[in-house]
């Protein structure tokens, strides 16, 4: 190595890739230039961001340095290339603003929660005082608010509004934080907000700021228009509001998320670990499903042990806290009996103003719907269970070509892919497509996904299941269509996060998938080399008595089993989960299923936790999806032993009689049905560990994906997580897209792209 006079200025392109427009990186680059003695320029192109960076040698290297690692908090650097170039005469640093915006910016930034300087804003700059929709090129809304590219404030729903000569200056200001902050505004000229009541409405904020807590104190429910759309918000300490809200929401029967004040409230509630508290405060402001600590009012959470927690995002949300004086606001989606989020004013009105005490709108319109999204944190990592707000329309690098690859996904849980370039992006939550209107957002979405991204499809991916409404959706666009096997693709959603290059043990457990024998699977054990897959064990099928009606009525799956172990007889069982059926029904039931009418065969280990929920009399007419495994992990009383029996025969087939047996002579001899699940959930883990060391044995692989639904259980995808990374196993599993059928369509995606 030569040594070179540090006086003498060297000279370098970088060209930097990833999330770095729309983020406030520009002015970030910008300050750090000038503070390291920086000269040269900074501008936007189509595909990256490009800094020409001259000065004396140290400065150039810790500017470099200091670029990945104090940038803005929304933006994400996937690379930076570094070129040797030729000494100019420059000076200073500028910001190349006459090519501010490019002609096919690719990277689109997710909404992001109001920073701390804007929150300071509201309270001290004049203009701002009180300005609920308050933002700059560090926050505010991003993907909700676009229609097209580039991004530019005439391509988003601010078109409308005219900046006044102050927000004109700062917006042009290349030292200023809205520095070409697309939603810049102000109290001047900006959008602002509307409470709408039976009898009055209300334009100032103080006023609405008055009323609603007025009310909220009094019980009151209100639709507030939020980021990705509304939610009804009521106070989560009144049980009598919350009872209503039930009411309000029809069928939608699951636990309400909950927002807090703040971090130190949230923690009188929840408990709260260091990553659990670093998701809570990230620009996403996602829901964390946190551990309860004290109780909040019994509709929230609905005696599951678990509070979905978020803390306050939007100016207008501080605003509320400041002058509410409550600990914590339920804040669930604004729609009815699980129909996608209302975002439209008059629409809100419409349906909720009479129902509730007031819907509070502002006159900017949301063009892309988001959902709250909800995550959870295992063994220090972050597992997204619906990736919406915040996350979309962030892509994911594959490191091969997908261009015009479409995956159209599952169907109980929405999402779809689009592949561009080495990238793909990711759809945001759609609901079970199963219902018509949530059907109508994923066809909506995709159409405005191919102006967006400018995307031509010219090739489509589907589940193998005939009947989904998203293998039917792509069968009629006309192009080319392949179909993946569900659990296959579950797996392959893993090792196309992780990049995994070697064959991997692939541990797909979920509710329902179409297996390529045309029966259900979902207790899947795969030999999986990225395109190909082996089907290594399962569970012993039994037949599902009433087909679909099974899903919502755990007790039909938990007659299939006991009489699939002690035939006939186990109608004389002195339980009383069989006190409790209707024998009459059982018995054509059962003569049904023998003769095979409307029983599908089944291996699903979902309907297995729903079969031990019903037995154990611990869930048997689940309100929700998934409801009955969640009761029986809340019910895991951690400090038991033991666990039941299996038999794992030479086919790969396991057989769960013995634990049936063990679990009935338990009940009988009055275990705890907290017991008894503590031992299930341990059996499951058995079963899994000896299951991957088989494989193992028989095939040298070492490495393990996990994914599927079942794994939103936090116990199992702990222990196995942890006792298979004891045992040297190298587990990998989903952090960028949900285990559940939304992170499907990203594993359809990476098999057809690594095929072709
Ligand atoms: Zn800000
Ligand atoms: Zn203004
Ligand atoms: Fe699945």
């Amino acid at each position: 190595m030569h040594t070179t006079d540090n006086n003498k200025e060297v000279s370098y392109l970088l060209t930097i890739k990833g999330l770095v427009q729309g983020v406030g990186f520009r002015p970030f680059v910008y300050k750090l230039a000038n503070k390291l003695n920086i000269k040269g320029w900074i501008k936007n192109t189509n595909y990256a961001v490009i800094v020409h960076a001259q000065g004396i040698p140290d400065d150039v290297e810790s500017f470099i340095k200091l670029l990945s690692e104090q940038n803005p908090p929304a933006s994400i650097i996937d690379e930076i290339l570094k070129e040797k170039t030729q000494l100019k005469k420059l000076q200073g640093f500028n910001i190349g603003s006459s090519e501010v915006v490019s002609d096919d910016i690719t990277v689109i930034s997710p909404d992001i929660s109001v920073c701390d300087e804007c929150l300071d804003d509201m309270h001290n700059q004049p203009r701002r005082i009180f300005y609920p929709l308050v933002n700059c090129c560090n926050c505010g809304p991003r993907f909700t608010i676009i229609k097209g590219l580039p991004y530019d404030r005439e391509q988003t729903t601010m078109q409308q509004f005219e900046m006044c000569n102050s927000c004109r200056e700062e917006y042009y200001n290349p030292l200023d934080r809205r520095f070409h902050a697309q939603p810049v505004s102000c109290n001047d000229c900006g959008p602002s907000y509307t409470l709408n009541t039976r009898t009055v409405s209300y334009t100032d904020i103080h006023k609405i700021l008055d009323y609603l807590k007025k009310k909220l104190h009094k019980g009151g429910i209100f639709a507030f228009k939020g980021t990705g759309g509304f939610h009804l918000a009521c106070d989560a300490m009144n049980e009598e509001a919350l009872v209503r809200m039930r009411l309000l929401k029809k069928r939608d029967t699951k636990p309400f998320a909950v927002m807090f004040r703040d971090l130190n409230i949230l923690k009188k509630y929840a408990f709260v670990s260091a990553k659990e508290e670093e998701e809570l405060l990230s620009f996403r402001k996602p829901i964390v499903i946190l551990k309860e600590h004290k109780h909040l009012a019994p509709s929230v959470t609905l005696k599951l042990g678990t509070i979905g927690a978020m803390l306050p995002y939007m100016p207008f949300h501080y605003l509320l806290f400041d002058q509410l004086g409550l600990d914590a606001l339920v804040m669930t989606s604004g729609n009815i009996s699980d129909e996608p989020i209302i975002i439209d004013n008059s629409h809100a009105i419409n349906i909720f103003l009479n129902s509730t005490d007031g819907v509070l709108t502002y006159n900017r319109d949301i063009y892309n719907r988001t959902d709250d999204s909800v995550i959870m944190v295992v063994n220090s990592k972050s597992r997204i269970i619906r990736r919406s707000r915040g996350y979309v329309p962030s892509e994911i690098n594959l490191q091969i070509k997908t261009d015009g690859i479409f995956a159209a996904g599952a169907e109980l849980t929405g999402t779809f892919c689009i592949g561009k370039d080495n990238h793909v992006i990711p759809s945001q939550y759609f609901g079970d497509l199963q219902n018509a209107e949530n059907f109508n957002f994923y066809v909506e979405s995709f159409g405005r996904y191919k102006e967006l991204f400018r995307f031509k499809p010219s090739h489509a991916v589907v589940d193998m299941h005939p009947d989904y409404v998203t293998t039917r959706f792509a069968n009629e666009l006309g192009i080319r269509v392949e179909s993946i096997q569900h659990h296959h693709a579950h797996i392959a959603s893993v090792i196309a996060e992780h990049h995994i290059e070697e064959p991997v043990i692939g541990v797909a457990f979920d509710g329902t998938g179409y297996g390529t024998d045309g029966n259900i699977w979902g207790s899947e054990f795969l030999v999986c080399s990225g395109i190909k897959f082996e089907r290594f064990a399962h569970f012993k099928y039994i037949s599902l008595p009433g087909g679909d009606k099974a899903v919502l009525e755990p007790w039909r799956t938990a007659v299939s089993y006991l009489n699939n172990v002690f035939g006939y007889d186990f109608l004389n069982l002195n339980i009383p989960f069989i006190k409790n059926l209707d024998k009459s029904k059982i018995r054509l039931l059962l003569e049904a299923a023998n003769k095979g009418i409307n029983s599908p065969l089944s291996c699903s280990a979902g309907r297995l936790f729903d079969a031990v929920a019903a037995v154990t009399g611990i869930c048997s007419q689940p309100t929700f999806h998934a409801e009955a495994p969640m009761r029986l992990e809340a019910a895991i009383n951690y400090q038991a032993d033991g666990h039941y029996s299996f038999i794992f025969d030479n086919d790969g087939i396991i057989d769960f009689s013995q634990l049936w047996e063990e679990i009935i002579r338990d009940l009988i001899n009055k275990v705890s049905k907290n017991d008894i699940s503590s031992k299930f959930h341990k059996t499951i883990v058995e079963v899994i560990v000896s299951t991957c060391f088989k494989i193992r044995e028989s095939t040298g692989i070492n490495s393990v994906a996990i994914s599927g639904g079942t794994f939103q259980n936090r116990y199992l995808l702990e222990k196995c997580e942890n006792i298979l990374g004891q045992n040297l196993f190298k587990v990998f599993t989903n952090n960028k897209v949900p285990s559940n059928d939304g992170g499907i369509a990203l594993g359809q995606l990476f098999i057809a792209a690594k095929k072709r």
